[in-house]
């Protein structure tokens, strides 16, 4: 079992983790995936989060102190169950996530999202209480929040059990002696699609039924990458 907790100001958001095969995942006893709502672990009274920024600039600052609150009350609700935890902090400066980076995130039990909004974080979560940074990509969006759902699910479905393991080796960035590949194009019925009224056919092979020749063509049209 594996326990993500999502630390954000817009819990709403996560109804996504609720569906399909996140959803089966956790059904099932594979992952559990808690949101919480970061204005609970604030000690002001109107549950305030962020501030102005230190030497000016322009909008808010997320503060250091409510995410240090969350963080250890959640690391210390799962203190019994968990062995090993690890804190994202979910940021554009971060590290760019790929699949090996979800591979990796397997040997955690417990893994702690911090979604960021507004201007950013204080720069003390980074340096104090999160074990790294992850970016999902070279550009900014408004929230960590589809970052930290984008990790949650490259990683619930990498859970033994989730998915069948045949559709695992096959799929994109799964690596053979080394070499990741991505997936060879696949096609379903009909066997012939009118598209600009031209009639787009399944390529013969498939419909061959033999199975070396289809194992060669899917072979041949899986792309290698580095
Ligand atoms: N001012 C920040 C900068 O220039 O890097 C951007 C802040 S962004 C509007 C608000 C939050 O969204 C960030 O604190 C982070 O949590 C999240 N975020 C934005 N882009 C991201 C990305 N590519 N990967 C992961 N998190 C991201």
């Amino acid at each position: 079992m594996k326990i993500f907790d999502i630390i954000t100001i817009f819990p709403e958001a996560f109804s996504y983790i609720n569906e399909s095969i996140m959803w089966r995942a956790q059904n099932k006893g594979f992952a559990e995936i808690n949101v919480h709502n970061l204005r609970d672990y604030s000690k002001n009274k109107r549950k305030k989060v962020d501030d102005t920024p230190y030497g000016g600039g322009a909008g808010m600052v997320m503060q250091a102190e409510p995410i240090y609150n969350a963080v250890k009350a959640l690391r210390q609700a799962q203190s019994k169950k968990i062995k090993k935890t690890r804190v994202i902090l979910l940021s554009a400066k971060g590290k760019i996530f790929n699949q090996k980076k979800a591979k990796n995130l397997l040997k955690y039990d417990q893994i702690i999202f911090i979604c960021g909004r507004y201007e950013g974080v204080d720069e003390r979560v980074a340096k104090y209480i999160a074990d790294e940074e992850i970016s999902i990509g070279e550009y900014v969006l408004t929230g960590g929040e589809l970052p930290a759902m984008v990790i949650t699910d490259a990683v619930v479905r990498l859970i033994p059990g989730v998915i069948k393991k045949k559709s695992l080796e096959e799929e994109s960035f799964s690596s053979k002696k080394n070499t990741f590949v991505l997936e060879y194009p696949q096609y379903t019925k009909p066997e012939i699609v009118e598209i600009d009224e031209k009639k787009r056919k399944v390529p013969k092979v498939l419909l061959s039924g033999n199975h070396k020749k289809i194992e060669e063509w899917k072979e041949k049209f899986s792309r290698k990458i580095a």
